[in-house]
């Protein structure tokens, strides 16, 4: 941030005649909803002015870090370099993004407290929702208005002052292409916005001819549906392109596309850019270091180049490198190991558990990923659309069985705030199930017992209470073997047992039916017996479907009305089948 802007007729003598803050100066514009191909068909001469590359966002599809190819979660990448489940941001309604992530704003204004920050942005929700902390920082901004209305503040900024950093988001092509789909309106919003480049470009040049180092870099929050174009949200590959233009020569990570790369989905998409890349490139031209930290996934192209297109998967970590030099792999912040010059994949020896930030050092450049390793401890229906999920690490989600996604906001650790009488006993939950509209019951792994009273939203008094013959009749030889609870239909339950064997419980007789416990196999439960001894969690769906969660991150569905486990099971529980679930 800057004191009173200079008077005016001394900086007409010369743009850079204060003490700047930067040597290397950016401008960062955002067209919003800008599909990629429609630049090249359309006549834009001023991106010819720039060097130009197709680009990826929506995170890595059925990953965690997959999020929607909306503005919200678009524009917090842009700004943050890191995808949804680091930002936070997985909607346009979304609040603050996480501060953990720092804003570019805040990166800028760390490094040097008297740098000039400029964010002018058409769409409001950047300022006042997911960086309305870093307003702050902003020695000029403007939200909501026209395209023009922001273009002639970014344009004023740059044409007086000393400007550091100027943002300005844009967003005529998508809301042309909102209401209208592709089409000549479409074409000309695309035409349009080439026009307010160029006047941008013109006014950077002109601050270059006098001697300062400006680097432009131009993008868009998400590309839009195949063919149409009048919407965007999925993952499609025409809604996960995105471009990235540029006034400067760029490092290989943006000139030279991976033809082979290790995820080949969406037509080789993932070997372009990403969009977590623009981060990363900006702070390496303004000269502010990163650390382990950071958690950037992508290196800069800009500059030293990390690890490039670091992939993750079968536990197994791949990447090309950038350079011939060591690789030096944190995790959760501590160095653990230096693989030599021209190693290209690593498995961490550790087995992984929680959540792991691992950090990919080369050259000084970090490249993060993070591995949330799911331990589902337990779940159980509501008397709603909602279910509750548990996991060993005491979190828990709350998952929309009509929606079929988690409820933004989760997970968040099990308190007694939030679940009165349970936050003391969030570690041992090893079960649940749903009883009625009166009654959840929680087993945990010392063989003990709580009630929790749905209606007044609490554990009853007196609980938690041993599983014995008075409790829970014939059930006392197992209690500490519970791993899994699946309500049944009418009045039973099964109890699943960490050695592989199940019992079945009927509420109506308040007794463990004659003849178990029984063994887990394919006659008992078919399809689930290779799956017996890995059982973490079950859910009761609705009266047709069940829900069976493994302790290796799998999951199978149960048809209650055909009694087997359903064809193409287990699945991965990931961002496509479980959103949110991790
Ligand atoms: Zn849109």
């Amino acid at each position: 941030m800057k004191l009173p802007v200079l008077s005016s007729a001394l900086l007409a003598l010369s743009f850079t005649a204060s003490a700047d803050a930067f040597e290397n100066k950016v401008l960062l514009i955002g067209i919003d909803g800008l599909q990629y191909e429609k630049i090249g068909a359309n006549n834009t001469p001023n991106f010819d002015r720039l060097y130009l590359t197709q680009a990826y966002t929506g995170g890595i599809a059925k990953t965690q870090t997959q999020q929607k190819t909306k503005s919200g979660p678009g524009w917090a990448t842009i700004l943050t370099g890191v995808w949804v489940n680091k930002h936070q941001v997985p909607s346009n309604d979304s609040g603050l993004a996480n501060k953990a992530y720092p804003s570019l704003y805040r990166y800028i204004a760390e490094h040097d407290a008297n740098a000039d920050i400029s964010s002018f942005s058409t769409w409001g929700p950047i300022h006042t929702q997911f960086f309305s902390d870093d307003v702050a920082l902003m020695d000029r901004r403007s939200e909501g208005g026209s395209d023009d209305d922001n273009l002639n503040k970014a344009l004023a900024t740059l044409n007086s002052g000393s400007p550091d950093f100027v943002f300005l988001h844009l967003d005529e092509p998508d809301a042309v292409g909102h209401s209208l789909c592709f089409g000549s309106a479409y074409n000309k919003s695309v035409e349009d916005a080439d026009k307010r480049l160029g006047k941008l470009l013109d006014a950077v040049e002109a601050r270059e001819q006098s001697g300062e180092n400006w680097l432009v870099m131009v993008t868009t929050d998400h590309g839009r549906t195949p063919v149409v174009g009048c919407h965007h949200g999925e993952q499609t590959e025409p809604e996960k392109t995105i471009f990235i233009a540029t006034n400067k020569v760029l490092n290989k990570e943006f000139s030279s596309k991976d033809v082979n790369p290790a995820n080949t989905d969406f037509s080789g998409l993932y070997g372009y850019p990403a969009q977590t890349a623009i981060v990363p490139t900006i702070l390496s031209y303004m000269g502010i270091e990163t650390n382990v930290q950071a958690g950037f996934e992508s290196t800069p192209m800009y500059g030293d180049l990390g690890v490039r297109k670091l992939n993750y998967g079968n536990k197994l970590f791949t990447w090309l490198n950038g350079a011939n030099v060591q690789t030096r792999v944190y995790r959760n912040d501590q160095l653990i190991e230096t693989l030599p010059a021209g190693v290209a994949q690593w498995q961490d020896p550790q087995p992984v558990s929680g959540i792991n930030n691992y950090s990919f050092e080369q050259q000084g450049v970090h490249v993060g990923y993070r591995v949330t390793e799911l331990k589902l401890s337990a779940a159980h229906q509501w008397h709603n659309t909602k279910s509750y999920f548990f996991s060993e690490d005491a979190r828990y989600w709350r998952y929309d069985t009509v929606l079929d996604k988690t409820d933004d906001g989760y997970p968040v650790s099990v308190t007694n705030g939030n679940w009165p009488g349970l936050g003391d006993y969030a570690e041992q939950i090893r079960a649940s199930f749903y009883k009625d509209s009166g009654t959840v019951y929680y087993f945990l792994s010392d063989g003990q017992y709580l009630s929790y009273d749905v209606q007044s939203d609490k554990v009853r008094a007196g609980y938690p209470k041993t599983i014995d013959n008075n409790t829970w009749p014939g059930l006392a030889a197992y209690a500490n073997k519970i791993t899994a609870t699946l309500r049944w239909t009418s009045d039973k339950v099964y109890f699943f047992l960490d050695d592989g064997q199940y019992l079945r419980y009927d509420l109506g007789d308040d007794r463990v039916d004659s003849g178990y416990p029984k063994a887990v196999n394919d006659n008992t439960w078919p399809g689930l017996g290779a799956y017996a001894t890995k059982i973490s969690a079950a859910l009761k769906w609705n009266d047709t479907r069940a829900y069976f969660f493994l302790t290796d991150g799998r999951y199978l569905r149960y048809s209650i009305t055909f009694d087997k486990v359903d064809a193409g099971y287990p699945k991965a529980i990931d961002n496509g089948t479980w959103p949110g679930l991790q």
